[in-house]
């Protein structure tokens, strides 16, 4: 019997695996044996990291977007719909639209949200760039910055052990708004404060969620004027007087606060019944080896949505998409998965407007800082302008 394979989500983690599964299983699809669909609750396809750059004025934000069809091998079929209801008894995923996906397997694939509701005041006094809308707010507030002072602060799931989106964005966002300040020509009247909650995962009252880069931190930032400060968990904004509060009992005053927000799973996954995570964030019990939903043998899960110690990153995808498409594959035609993750993240942060930094770790292994260069900045630009849609449609 035809055995169908279902994607919920059409981002970066939904996407890398329907091409790979396409590609993996396409003498059985070609003998209509397996069928591959995907749902996604939009028409378009975002590359998130790209609102980055919309913040410092690099980029206005309709370069990083494309129409999700056009990302996917012609063997997928896809449909706009927003999932809304799973029923793990009787194998479907239900629609907005009413519509019942029946499935076989099941890849969760919805990433995960900003919640800036969860801290007073946020909404109304802070700034974030992890939206496109955000970060042009974000770059507003910047073009009539001329003096004073920018706070970030660094928010993580109340979960143990899971970070918040793309670990190093905080770090990479410091250092291009010192270049873009430099740019301006104003980097003299204005002070940024780089801050970090007192527990980020395994690391206490450092300023990274790992011990290696964590040290080298105050050197780098020594050197070229920021100041920072650990042990500052924002709880509380003020929006008129423009004040931070931790709970550790700081206040900070800012012009700016460019703020990590907490961030949680979607609302399908939240209300899904599959995750028991604390404060109803919503982030899957995942299997770090085989990448299923524990306790369920046909529901795999990947990306933003999983609630295991490694970056919610592109880079993480990249080396989980194959484990889930092997896996599946496997089953399929041997009745077992026969792929492991070993946790690995491979990346290049852009440290800086025009600076790169390869990085890679894995369950094992934090990341070793390495120096940023040029050429590693060549490479992350060449992979915004293009190679992740390479990656995406899973050529890279
Ligand atoms: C500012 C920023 C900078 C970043 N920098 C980096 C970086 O330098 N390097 C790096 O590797 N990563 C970086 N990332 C992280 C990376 O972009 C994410 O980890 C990645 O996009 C997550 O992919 P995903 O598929 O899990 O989620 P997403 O890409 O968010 O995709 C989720 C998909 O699910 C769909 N969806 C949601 N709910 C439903 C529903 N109910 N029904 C159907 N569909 C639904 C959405 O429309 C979307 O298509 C950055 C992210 C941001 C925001």
């Amino acid at each position: 019997m035809k055995k169908k394979i279902l994607i919920v989500g059409g981002g970066t983690a939904g996407t890398m695996t329907a091409n790979n599964l396409a590609k993996k299983l396409m003498y059985e699809i070609d003998k209509d044996e397996v069928e591959i669909t995907m749902i996604s609750n939009s028409k378009y396809h975002y590359y998130r990291p790209g609102a980055m750059y919309v913040a410092f004025h690099k980029a206005s934000g309709h370069e990083f977007v494309r129409e999700q069809r056009t990302l996917l091998m012609p063997e997928v079929k896809f449909l706009v719909d927003e999932a809304i209801e799973i029923d793990t008894n009787s194998n479907y995923v239900k629609g907005k639209s009413g519509t019942k996906y029946s499935y076989d397997f099941v890849i969760l694939a919805t990433g995960c949200e900003v919640a800036v509701d969860r801290i007073p005041g946020l909404k109304e006094g802070g700034n974030w760039f992890y939206s496109y809308d955000g970060a042009k707010k974000l770059a507003e507030k910047f073009a009539e910055l001329k003096k004073g002072r920018v706070l970030v602060t660094v928010n993580f799931p109340k979960t143990p052990d899971v970070p918040h989106q793309c670990g190093i964005a905080p770090i990479e966002t410091t250092i291009m708004l010192h270049d873009y300040l430099k740019e301006q020509g104003i980097r003299e009247d204005i002070e940024i404060i780089y801050t970090y909650p007192k527990v980020a995962q395994a690391v206490t009252d450092g300023l990274f969620l790992q011990g290696p880069t964590s040290k080298v931190l105050p050197s780098i930032f020594d050197g070229i004027g920021v100041k920072y400060k650990t042990s500052f968990t924002l709880n509380k904004v003020d929006p008129e007087k423009k004040i931070a509060y931790s709970e550790e009992g700081e206040e900070i005053e800012f012009d700016i606060l460019m703020s990590t927000p907490p961030f949680i799973a979607t609302k399908f996954i939240r209300e899904s019944g599959l995750s028991k995570a604390v404060d109803d964030e919503g982030w899957l019990p995942t299997d770090k080896k085989t990448l299923k939903v524990k306790g369920y043998e046909n529901i795999y899960t990947l990306g933003d949505t999983v609630d295991l110690p490694v970056s919610k990153a592109g880079g993480t995808i990249h080396n989980q998409t194959d484990v889930v498409a092997d896996n599946i594959a496997s089953e399929i035609r041997y009745g077992y998965p026969t792929e492991s993750y070993d946790g690995k993240v491979i990346a290049i942060a852009q440290m800086g407007l025009s600076c790169g930094m390869p990085l890679w770790y894995d369950y094992k292994e934090d990341v070793q800082p390495t120096p940023c260069s040029k050429l590693g900045s060549f490479v992350r630009k060449g992979f915004n302008m293009g190679i992740y849609w390479a990656a995406a449609r899973g050529m890279v």
